[in-house]
């Protein structure tokens, strides 16, 4: 299966596609988390990418479809795989289209924007290893410090309030158009993201006729 998750930053398509992920055994490809480890690591891309990140923008249309380019032509990509985060733009996912993938299903996971602010307050990250947590939803065991690597966390600059209004502006005028998008192919179907982070797991599953 050849999916894509699509939502607004903090939906929780990330969540579903990992748990996807596991049920059938292929790739989630997530171009943000791509994006974080190049900025952690300080390489070309990260440092090209993380001003744009930082502010709450998009990357460019060419950043990302290069990572894609790259990614999909893995070996573990044959069976099929789960694009997480991308595409995020038409221009994306006119690039997919002409690389000639052919997506079987488009998961939408809609959830209110107030939620999203919420939740995305909570969000807290290590640094050091990439590691991420919650203060609601998945506390580290010692208050702010990472349980990997013992490193004292961060609320990331794109997790800051201001940055997240930003983010869901940018989704709702460059990425919501997708829906569109491959509405009219007849490929997308809307999971109404649930407060139980298990009922959303349940439709995602649902939607794309998997057994629990
Ligand atoms: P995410 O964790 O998926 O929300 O991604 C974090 C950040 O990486 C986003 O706010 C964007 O700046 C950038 N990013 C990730 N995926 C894309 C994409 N497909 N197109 C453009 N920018 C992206």
């Amino acid at each position: 299966m050849k999916l894509i998750f699509l939502g607004a930053p903090g939906a929780g398509k990330g969540t579903q596609a990992e748990n996807v992920q596991q049920k059938l055994n292929i790739p989630a490809i997530s171009t943000g988390n791509i994006l974080k480890e190049a900025v952690r690591n300080q390489t070309p891309l990260g440092l090209q990418a993380k001003g744009f990140m930082d502010a709450g923008q998009l990357v460019p249309d060419e950043l990302i479809i290069g990572i894609i380019k790259e990614r999909l032509s893995r070996a573990d990509c044959e069976k099929g795989f789960i694009l997480d985060g991308v595409p995020r733009t038409v221009a994306q996912a006119e690039a997919l289209d002409a690389m000639g993938v052919t997506i079987d299903r488009v998961v939408n996971i809609e959830v209110p924007d107030e939620t999203i602010i919420v939740r995305m307050a909570g969000r807290r990250a290590c640094p050091s290893c990439g590691a991420t947590y919650h203060l609601d939803f998945k506390p580290p065991a010692v208050e702010g410090i990472c349980d990997k690597c013992g490193t004292a966390l961060i609320q990331r600059s794109d997790d800051h309030p201001d940055t997240v209004k930003e983010r869901l502006k940018v989704y709702h005028i460059q990425t919501q158009p997708l829906e569109d998008y491959y509405g009219k192919k007849g490929i997308l179907t809307t999971v109404v993201g649930q407060q139980e982070l298990s009922d959303t797991t349940r439709l995602t599953f649902k939607a794309l006729g998997i057994s629990e």
